[in-house]
């Protein structure tokens, strides 16, 4: 891979994910290509950052060169772009390892989550932390030429095509810092055009707390940003716009979905502009998932992914706070179990869950969408955060059995508030899909009764049970779950089924004698109105969903058997009892009785265990009913 040219310049070939890349910023990637230059200054930026935050313990850094910001030039007859900072500056070994290597993990997952959509990938690229690259959208060359802060370091120069790989040398440079130059492909010229550039950089850097030059007519270099930090700035002022901007250059993409700004003043003070975004990372549940919170203190940053400040279930908020009160020398360990830091945790939990409450009531289908991305997340919080465990539970959504499409959401409220008179309970089945527990047999007395019946859909939601139990005085319970309990709403069934119970007493002892390998019980039920029969789990036991789930994580699940319930009310259990009484032994029991038993294993989500044995006996009834039929 390395071929010496001397002891200081190599050619060194890109990490293959890094080609990927590379390949489609050049080949792919055609619209808002003016996101590179927001990349590249908010790289600038990212580096005075760095500096500012270890000039804190070791001022001498900054020697005379104490003005940080960042220079933006053009050159329209070499057809450059440049732009330079004095902020941390890179080692070579970082050089390799920033720009050569990017072994991310957002890399891969970047290449992956291309959608074809333009606008949508190119939205991508600063979620993914893939920036750099982006120059490569409109450039045939770039050239980085860098100084690590500190006494007596060595610049690197690097520079490379974007092809397979790059060169690498010492060089001079006086001052500390980085200067990216971007050599315009032919038909990528207006990004050395003056006016051009600067109104791109206007846009995109007005939250950007260090000054950006940009030489005016006459050749002068002026400031032309708005250097106050955008969270300093009264709302009044900012436009969505701006936010939009400032969220994409903390990574979010699309636009957000709302946008909190407020500072507090009183005891402790500090601004904040939080964001929840509208879709959900690609990372959301990977273990390497990050926090989207900056900290700054008195406008100095002091680190990225504070996750000292959310709670985990609020990972996905983005955002900034700036405190007061802490010491700029904060450290990581301080920030934990640190008094400011639990208040203002307390205050910024509050808002983000008043925000949340505030879109529920007023724009549903806005927090249907919300719903939709970040639901399974927050619902993690009905578990861990005890404290607002009641707002958390308000704010729970669910499908049933009256939605008719799946943003068509359920609250909790509004499930007991149209509960039917002389119900009880809250209901709920759970399953996978909402095309499998829609179909259920479980759900048949319901249907009949009108009674909502709540889909649990996500694999949390189980364990979401555990937590909530009840909700205002009622119950939760499963529709597949232990004996039906439907309160006065069923006590005219329970009557019927009071007079066929002793009639299919026999029946169903024969029964659990064929099945008694596979069911703990057989009993009749009033649970069903068209199918034959159904499997329950007992009360306490998992339940097919959660054993599936489980198993599926790797854990050891004791083996439950389920209950078989039959209906006494339709023709087959009927005609299977005529057989029985004319010969309790009959063969035909057997067959019959385990073809019931596959099936409503299906209906209930799950699969026969010989897939064979049932088909084979399906196609013994067919062949019987085909031969009648033809006869
Ligand atoms: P990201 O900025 O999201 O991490 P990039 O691909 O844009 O991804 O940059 C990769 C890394 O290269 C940065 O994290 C940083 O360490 C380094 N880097 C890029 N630009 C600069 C710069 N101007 N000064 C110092 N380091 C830089």
């Amino acid at each position: 891979m390395a071929e010496n040219q001397s002891d200081s310049s190599q050619r060194l070939g890109f990490q293959t994910e890094a080609k990927q890349l590379l390949q489609l910023m050049i080949h792919s990637l055609y619209s808002h290509k003016e996101v590179f230059l927001r990349e590249l200054v908010s790289n600038a930026s990212d580096a005075l950052d760095k500096l500012r935050f270890e000039s804190l313990t070791n001022s001498a850094i900054l020697g005379d060169d104490t003005e940080l910001c960042v220079r933006v030039k053009v050159n329209e007859t070499a057809k450059t772009i440049t732009i330079a900072d004095n902020g941390i500056g890179m080692t070579r070994e970082e050089v390799i390892e920033n720009i050569g290597t990017i072994a991310r993990s957002g890399s891969r997952a970047f290449v992956e989550s291309l959608t074809g959509d333009q606008k949508l990938d190119s939205n991508l690229i600063g979620q993914f932390g893939v920036g750099f690259y982006s120059a490569f959208m409109v450039a045939s060359k770039v050239k980085l030429v860098t100084k690590r802060a500190g006494e007596g370091r060595t610049a690197v120069v690097w520079e490379s095509d974007g092809q397979s790989d790059y060169a690498i040398a010492e060089t001079d440079k006086e001052t500390r810092g980085t200067e990216v130059t971007v050599y315009l492909k032919d038909d990528e010229t207006s990004y050395a055009e003056p006016y051009n550039v600067r109104s791109i950089i206007k846009k995109f850097s007005d939250f950007i707390a260090f000054p950006i030059y940009f030489p005016n007519e006459k050749g002068h270099d002026e400031v032309i940003n708005q250097t106050k930090p955008l969270w300093k700035r009264p709302p009044l002022d900012i436009t969505s716009e701006q936010y939009e901007e400032f969220f994409k250059q903390l990574g979010g993409f699309d636009k957000p979905a709302t946008t909190i700004h407020s500072k507090a003043e009183g005891i402790l003070e500090y601004s904040f502009v939080l964001f929840i975004p509208s879709k959900a990372p690609f990372d959301l549940f990977l273990p390497e998932r990050t926090h989207g919170i900056k900290l700054y203190v008195k406008r100095v940053f002091i680190m990225d992914h504070c996750k000292e400040l959310f709670p985990e279930y609020l990972r996905f908020v983005k955002g900034v706070v700036d405190s007061e009160d802490l010491p700029l020398n904060v450290s990581r360990e301080m920030l934990q179990h640190n008094p400011v830091i639990e208040k203002m945790k307390k205050t910024l939990v509050a808002k983000v869950l008043g925000k949340l409450s505030d879109m529920a009531a007023s724009e549903p289908a806005g927090f249907a969408a919300f719903w939709d991305q970040f639901g399974p997340v927050l619902k993690e919080g009905v578990h861990s955060d005890y404290e607002n465990k009641d707002k958390l539970v308000e704010l729970l959504r669910f499908q049933s059995t009256l939605s008719d499409t799946k943003d068509d959401l359920v609250s909790l409220k509004q499930y007991v508030g149209r509960m039917r008179e002389g119900q009880k309970h809250i209901y709920y089945i759970s399953g996978e899909s909402r095309e499998i527990v829609e179909k259920s047999p479980h759900l048949e007395v319901f249907r009949d009764k009108s009674i909502e019946v709540l889909y649990f859909l996500d694999p949390i939601d189980e364990w979401l049970v555990n937590d909530l139990y009840n909700y205002d005085g009622k119950q939760l319970r499963s529709v597949a779950k232990g004996d039906l309990d439907l309160g006065d709403l069923g006590a005219d069934d329970e009557k019927q089924k009071d007079k066929v119970e002793s009639t299919y007493k026999k029946l169903a002892e024969r029964i659990k004698n064929i099945l008694s390998d596979t069911v703990k019980d057989v009993r009749v039920t009033v649970r069903l109105k068209d199918s034959p029969c159904c499997l329950v789990s007992d009360e306490h036991d998992l339940g097919p969903f959660m054993e599936k789930m489980m198993k599926a994580m790797g854990q050891d699940v004791p083996e439950s058997k389920p209950i078989l319930e039959i209906n006494g009310f339709h023709p087959i259990v009927e005609n299977l009892q005529a057989v029985y009484d004319k010969d309790p032994k009959s063969p035909l029991l057997d067959e019959w009785v385990k073809l019931l038993y596959d099936q409503a294993l299906i209906t209930g989500g799950g699969l026969p265990k010989d897939v064979t044995g049932y088909a084979k006996r399906v196609n013994e009834l067919l062949l019987k009913a085909s031969k009648e039929a033809a006869a």
